[in-house]
């Protein structure tokens, strides 16, 4: 297949002071719960994102001092020449494909407590540190500043020895002392460093000029600044004093990357933004500096893409997630096949891995965090091992995406669902609000697989152990799932809730299946503490009912902290009016009365209400697999939610490991490639 030439465009080359990248597909930094700690990793990730078509590969944040420094969290490091030869093994792979490498160096002042190295952290005036670590940052003074420069200057001429093209100078995220000191909440200084919008962007102009003077002649100076912090009067603003920054600096760096700040702004889900949801922020960029400038906004769309080039908006596609989903978008959209295109579906699980300090995993993409470890490339698997068939009875995530790299690799596979269409939980799942891009997991995979022979699909098909056996694959996977239970029995309560009376008792399931609860107020009670609770909650009042959503934890949808969602979903529930309940648990239901305990007290309080939906815990669906087990089956294997129900990124990353490891000889008792310390020689 060949290009269409309406995408041209984007496979121009496009000059970066005195770097030229390839295309306009610009991989921005971005973390990934690697960084320092698996070096061999995420070189692997960043060199396959190069094989992938991607013009320029960048760093996370690369702490450049110890007195600024990103721990617990697993970002890059860039300290003295010992950082070299794992930044080096970077830039090797990503040069092996013609892409530039660059490398954010970061500063993080106040927002880190320096938690490993206990220096004192540095910000523009004495504060607190950004966490709530008892940590106090101390302010800068001028000799300290003076080094400070310094320290910069030495880690770009540090990048430049381990083989980067591109150097930035970082003032994003609220996770920079340079943003910090732009920040006239933060920035209380009298002297020439604090005051006027030219006083706080001093130091930002001073560190982007000795970078220049540094490495400007070989490698590009980029600045990542953003245009935004979408708090109002009193922050950055793209209108205000964003705009004017990119204006007094506007042909210092040799490019703009924009974006919006803080993190949970810039990466919104597709729960609560658009593609290109950061346009109508960055738009004026273009307009007031001749250097090319990048932006991010989940671009997937081609068309998008060429709208914004052309519209004079962007010179580069930025991408940080739509890179993870997908490492060979560009390489798909050169060769025309815009349809293979794994699309993100803006769900964050990405980001839940880099703040829970592991390897990073994606929903979409399930190759991502083990390109080294275990070997996965996103487009490549080996050839079956044996001229064998499969039988995987469930088409949800784990099925779909079992029978696709089954499929990918030769084998005969049927797939059979009782449901009249693929996608299992899904199906329903992304019509429930704010979820329809979920539904791509889906759609990828159910185009995937239409398009290999070798894949059949039976739906309609309620298969039992007979019938299984009858079938007589060589292989049978079960990929059932699993369905929510309303026990209440859940993380906060191991026993079932005592219900007296006849009050309904509902699940996500019945929710999901056009149940209705009787008139009157919903009770949620939400053990669960990811989406569904707090989705569950929204669509109930989208269908006028009462709402209390009770919860053990302090906040709602607590884990969504680690997809940055939160704040966003709790706002929400305060908007439409749902009565939120933390810190409690359901100790009983009683008549038209729920009976809730304090956490910490114990203390009673009663909610009256027409119903309970519980949303805590899911049961696999295993009667198929235990009855076939029962019976010697000799190929029989449990994935995906039918083993133990989890996320949808889970689930399939399980259909892909079977698809994967079938026929295969693994390394016993660890199945991947280990990132061991070295031994010091140091004593
Ligand atoms: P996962 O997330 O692990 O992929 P899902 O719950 O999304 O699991 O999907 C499970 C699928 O399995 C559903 O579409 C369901 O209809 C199907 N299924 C469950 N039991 C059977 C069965 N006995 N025969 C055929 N299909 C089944
Ligand atoms: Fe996109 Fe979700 Fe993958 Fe992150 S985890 S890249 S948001 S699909």
């Amino acid at each position: 297949m060949t290009r269409d030439p309406r995408f041209d465009i984007l496979f121009e080359p496009v000059k970066i002071g005195p770097v030229t990248a390839r295309n306009r597909f610009y991989q921005v930094p971005h973390c990934n719960g690697m960084g320092r700690a698996y070096p061999s990793s995420v070189a692997q990730m960043r060199r396959i994102k190069a094989e992938g078509g991607w013009a320029v590969i960048c760093t996370e944040e690369a702490d450049l001092h110890p007195t600024g420094e990103s721990s617990p969290h697993n970002e890059g490091r860039i300290w003295d020449d010992a950082d070299i030869p794992a930044l080096a093994r970077l830039t090797d792979g990503v040069h092996e494909f013609g892409s530039l490498a660059g490398i954010e160096l970061a500063y993080p002042g106040m927002a880190a407590a320096n938690l490993y190295s206990r220096e004192i952290p540095m910000g523009p005036s004495h504060l607190p540190v950004d966490s709530d670590t008892p940590v106090q940052a101390r302010a800068i003074d001028k000799a300290d500043i003076k080094q400070m420069r310094k320290w910069h200057v030495d880690a770009a001429l540090r990048a430049q020895k381990a083989g980067f093209d591109v150097v930035y100078v970082y003032a994003g995220h609220q996770l920079s002392i340079l943003m910090h000191f732009l920040s006239r909440q933060r920035n209380t200084r009298t002297d020439e460093y604090g005051g006027s919008l030219e006083n706080r962007a001093r130091l930002l102009r001073e560190v982007l000029q000795d970078t220049r003077e540094a490495v400007g002649d070989s490698c590009a100076v980029a600045l990542r600044f953003a245009v935004d912090e979408c708090n109002g009067i009193n922050g950055i603003a793209c209108d205000a004093e964003g705009r004017d920054l990119v204006e007094m600096l506007a042909e210092l760096p040799d490019l703009w990357d924009v974006n919006v700040s803080d993190w949970d702004n810039d990466s919104q889900t597709s729960r609560f933004s658009e593609e290109g949801f950061q346009d109508s922020y960055t738009a004026f960029v273009k307009s007031v500096t001749t250097k090319p400038v990048v932006g991010v906004g989940r671009y997937t769309s081609p068309d998008k893409m060429v709208s914004l080039i052309k519209g004079g908006h962007l010179d580069f596609i930025g991408a940080a997630r739509p890179s993870i989903a997908d490492p060979f978008l560009p390489v798909k959209i050169e060769q025309g096949r815009i349809e293979d295109i794994r699309e993100c579906i803006g769900c964050n699980i990405c980001v839940s891995g880099d703040l829970q300090q592991v390897p990073m995993r994606c929903t979409q993409n399930p190759t991502m965090g083990e390109e080294w470890r275990r070997g996965w490339h996103p487009e490549r698997i080996a050839p079956k091992t044996a001229d064998e068939s499969v039988l995987i009875i469930g088409a949800g995530p784990a099925g779909l995406e079992a029978a696709r790299a089954l499929g990918q690799r030769g084998y005969d596979v049927t797939l059979a669902d009782r449901g009249g269409q693929v996608g299992g939980r899904l199906t329903r799942e992304r019509l429930l609000p704010g979820l329809h891009a979920w539904g791509r997991v889906v759609d990828h995979r159910q185009y995937q697989i239409s398009q290999m022979a070798n894949v059949n699909v039976y739906l309609d098909s309620d298969m039992d152990a007979d019938g299984v056996r009858e079938f007589g694959a060589d292989h049978v996977v079960i990929a059932t799932g699993a369905t929510w239970c309303n026990s209440g029995v859940g993380r906060s309560i191991r026993t079932s809730v005592p219900v007296a009376g006849d009050m309904p008792v509902l699940t996500p399931d019945d929710i999901m299946a056009g149940v209705q609860p009787p008139k009157g107020r919903v009770v949620i009670y939400d053990d669960d503490h990811y989406y569904m609770g707090g989705v569950m909650a929204e669509k109930l009042r989208g269908d006028g009912y009462d709402v209390t959503l009770v919860t053990p934890a302090p906040i709602v949808s607590q884990w969504t902290t680690k997809t940055l969602e939160q704040g966003r979903i709790q706002a929400r529930m305060i908007d439409l009016g749902v009565e939120i309940v933390a810190l409690h648990t359901l100790a009983k239901i009683d008549g038209d009365l729920t009976v809730l305990n304090c956490v910490y007290s114990g203390a009673e309080r009663r909610v009256s209400c027409g119903s309970v939906l519980m949303v805590t815990m899911r049961r696999p669906k295993e009667a198929l697999y235990l009855g076939l087990a029962d019976q010697n089956m000799p190929s029989l294997t449990r994935i995906g939610d039918a083993l133990a129900p989890g996320t949808i990124a889970a689930a399939v990353w399980s259909g892909h490991r079977y698809a994967r490891e079938l026929g295969e000889t693994l390394p016993d008792p660890v199945a991947f490639k280990r990132e061991l310390p070295a031994l010091s020689s140091q004593f």
